[in-house]
């Protein structure tokens, strides 16, 4: 039987070791448990074993996990990050819901998101989507047009832009692995440099957290490793 309390341990194990290799400030790297298809029982011993943050990809799947966070009155606690395709008829639920978004790749969504957010709510912290690859196949923003989203993200008060997010085309060279995050690494820089505020890198999966982690994420989104094979 699969144990997420152990899986978690040595994920933040390794997590504080890459740090410390890579000469990142301990604790500057935050672990996003990704639980997309995974059971509730299994998020629930990832909650009992301390992690708060937890990723999910399909809205409908979120919004019956929330509730049951909700009946055991424990998911004010949880900090809910969307990180899936978001269609437009979705954002309503996902603007009241979640605290992040990491997946926004299209203006008219950010514009939904920000209407929607309760005003009483904070912020909705938010990650622009961006096709580092380059495939015409993936989600995200190609490179020439992140600086027009993310200033048009400035325009927009219930939204508060942290930063850039990538999925890489799948790379088992941890030489090419970490060419893909530096280039989003670029990206994030040359935003800064021309005033946007950002603080986030969301980059590194449960194969790829090294070279993500040695080009400067501050955000892994971690799912096998911490709760094993996906069902479905
Ligand atoms: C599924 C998913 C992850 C987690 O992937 P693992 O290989 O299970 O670690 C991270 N980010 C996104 C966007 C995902 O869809």
């Amino acid at each position: 039987m699969i144990n997420i309390e152990n899986n978690l341990k040595i994920v933040r194990a390794n997590l504080n070791a890459l740090e410390q290799k890579y000469h990142r400030k301990p604790g500057s790297v935050t672990l996003l448990a990704v639980s997309k298809q995974q059971s509730f029982t299994k998020m629930k011993q990832a909650f009992l074993a301390g992690q708060r943050a937890f990723g999910e990809s399909y809205l409908q799947e979120a919004l019956e996990k929330i509730q049951l966070f909700q009946q055991e009155k424990i998911n004010h606690e949880i900090e809910w990050h969307f990180i899936g395709g978001i269609q437009r008829n979705k954002t309503r639920q996902i603007a009241e819901h979640f605290a992040w978004v990491h997946s926004l790749d299209d203006a008219m969504i950010a514009k939904r998101l920000n209407e929607q957010r309760p005003t009483h709510a904070p912020r909705l912290s938010i990650c622009i989507q961006v096709n580092i690859s380059q495939e015409p196949t993936k989600s995200g923003v190609v490179f020439d047009e992140v600086f027009a989203l993310a200033e048009y993200c400035y325009t927009l008060p219930q939204l508060h832009l942290r930063g850039l997010m990538a999925v890489p085309s799948l790379q088992h060279d941890f030489a090419k692995q970490r060419e893909s995050f530096h280039t989003l690494f670029l990206l994030w820089q040359a935003l800064r440099e021309k005033g946007f505020a950002l603080d986030t890198l969301s980059m590194g999966m449960s194969d790829d957290m090294e070279a993500a982690i040695a080009e400067g994420a501050t955000i892994v989104r971690i799912g096998q490793a911490i709760f094993g094979e996906r069902i479905k």
